[in-house]
Formats: structure tokens, C-alpha cells, sequence
């Protein structure tokens, strides 16, 4: 039994005035507690205010990325002790947008990984697809690839990891994929852990990103393989992120 995971990345939005307001109205959900996770992923500078905002409520929090190194003379870096420091549980690696405007190689994903494990941060690793290789018939080996980066790093890295498919098309575009193609690639990521881990495989939350919001989460969501999403642009919505909330906490109830 898998429990829904929500977690929404703020990307490079929010400011000090608005951000705790943004962080409390979340907490303030009609939801059904129980049934759902949540996290929420501000900008580095806004983590200690979302921190005090959320803290003492069921909504966790952490960073949008992290360096591979633990100190050291990386100028504009984040190090992952930092993130520990300032209490977060989670932090998002590989997304697509670090992938494409920062050129993180799958190898840097990994060591960003490993960082993240080795700080005792749940890594949200982020794999996916272009639409260029998704038309090229290339969707399942690329993100075999990105997969597989990470499983050689050590016999069991999943465990206590989380896994965001995300194809690099549907993100902010407004275009989803549809449940069918969430569902096989969310099967496919599964059965890749499966191989080397089975029993991680099946407590392993996999969510989906890419253009989630209250009009589709309740369509994705009981997908067999979707174990929630991980939220972009809508998540900057209070009242679109606590539909989205509502929606994954159904999809748990009814698991
Ligand atoms: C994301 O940034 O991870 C994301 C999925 O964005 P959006 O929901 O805006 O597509």
C-alpha cells in the first residue's frame, strides 16, 4: 500500500511578502490528512519562512536542487548539510529545467542523488522524456538511461527515494499526458527497480508532473502506478493545490 504524495516545486517564483501567506493557506486544506503527503519545495531564500509557516502542520518541505559536494568553493551553491539544517525532508534532482538550462549530465543527477541520500534528504529524482524523443519511439530507452544512472550507484538506492515522471513536453506547456501514458511509463520506472529490487519497487512512490492541476489530477491520480504528483505552476495556486490535494487523497482512499 503506497500513500499519495503530493509535493509542489515553486520553481523561481514567490517572494518574501507572499510566500508564508501561500505555505499556510496550503496547510489549511479540507483534506483527509491520513491519505495523503504533501511537500512543498520554495526557492532556497523562502525555506526557513515556509518552514515556519507549515511547521507543526502535516506539510513537509525542501529544496528544488542541491550540489553533489557537501562544502566547498562552489560559488551560488547549495549544499545539502544546508538543507538538512533548515529541516527539509525532501529535494527535487534532475528536474528537467536543471537537465536543459544547466546541462546536468544523468552522471550529475546521480551524484546529486547520492548527496542527497547521504544527508538524509528523500531524493525526488526527476526523469523524462522530450517531445522530440518521445516522437522518435525514444521515450522508454532515455528513461531507461535516466534510471539507470542512478540504480548503478549502489545495490538498493531507491529505498526511501521517490521517483517524478515528468515528460519534459507537458511541463508548464498546459499539454498532459494522458492516463494511458502516465501509467506505462510510471509501470515501465517500476519495473526497473523491480529487476534489481523488487521489494523497493513496490513501496516506491512514483508521481507524475507535468501540467497538473485540479481539471486533470482526478483523472491521473488512480492510475494503478501514480502515486501522486509533483506539481509545478499550479501549485502556486492555493486553492488549485488543495484540489489537487483533494484529489490524490481520494485516489489513496479508494487504493
Ligand atoms: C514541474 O516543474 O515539475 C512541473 C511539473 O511543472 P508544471 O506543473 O507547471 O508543468
Amino acid at each position: 500500500m503506497r500513500r499519495p504524495l503530493v509535493v509542489g516545486n515553486w520553481k523561481m517564483n514567490g517572494r518574501l511578502g507572499e510566500a508564508e501567506e501561500l505555505a499556510r493557506a496550503i496547510t489549511s486544506a479540507e483534506i483527509d490528512w491520513d491519505r495523503v503527503g504533501v511537500g512543498v519545495c520554495p526557492p532556497f531564500p523562502l525555506i526557513e519562512r515556509v518552514a515556519g509557516a507549515v511547521s507543526g502542520s502535516p506539510v513537509a518541505w525542501g529544496g528544488q536542487n542541491l550540489h553533489a559536494e557537501d562544502s566547498g568553493a562552489f560559488t551560488g551553491e547549495v549544499h545539502g548539510p544546508l538543507l538538512r539544517d533548515l529541516g527539509c525532508t525532501y529535494v527535487i534532482v534532475g528536474h528537467s529545467e536543471r537537465r536543459g538550462y544547466f546541462a546536468e549530465t544523468n552522471e550529475d543527477v546521480a551524484a546529486k542523488f547520492e548527496a542527497a541520500h547521504r544527508n538524509d534528504l528523500v531524493p525526488i529524482l526527476c526523469v523524462g522524456e522530450t517531445e522530440e524523443e518521445r516522437d522518435a519511439g525514444r521515450a522508454e530507452p532515455v528513461v531507461r538511461a535516466q534510471m539507470e544512472a542512478v540504480l548503478d550507484l549502489a545495490e538498493d538506492p531507491f529505498a526511501g527515494a521517490v521517483v517524478a515522471y515528468e515528460p519534459v513536453w507537458a511541463i508548464g506547456t498546459g499539454r498532459t499526458a494522458t492516463p494511458e501514458q502516465a501509467q506505462e511509463m510510471h509501470a515501465l520506472i517500476r519495473s526497473l527497480v523491480g529487476d534489481r529490487q523488487p521489494q523497493t519497487a513496490q513501496t516506491l512512490p512514483l508521481l507524475y508532473g507535468g501540467s497538473v492541476k485540479s481539471a486533470n489530477a482526478a483523472e491521473l491520480m488512480p492510475q494503478a502506478d501514480v502515486d501522486g504528483a509533483l506539481v509545478g505552476g499550479a501549485c502556486l495556486k492555493a486553492d488549485e493545490f488543495q484540489a489537487i490535494l483533494k484529489a490524490a487523497a481520494q485516489a489513496g482512499a479508494g487504493a
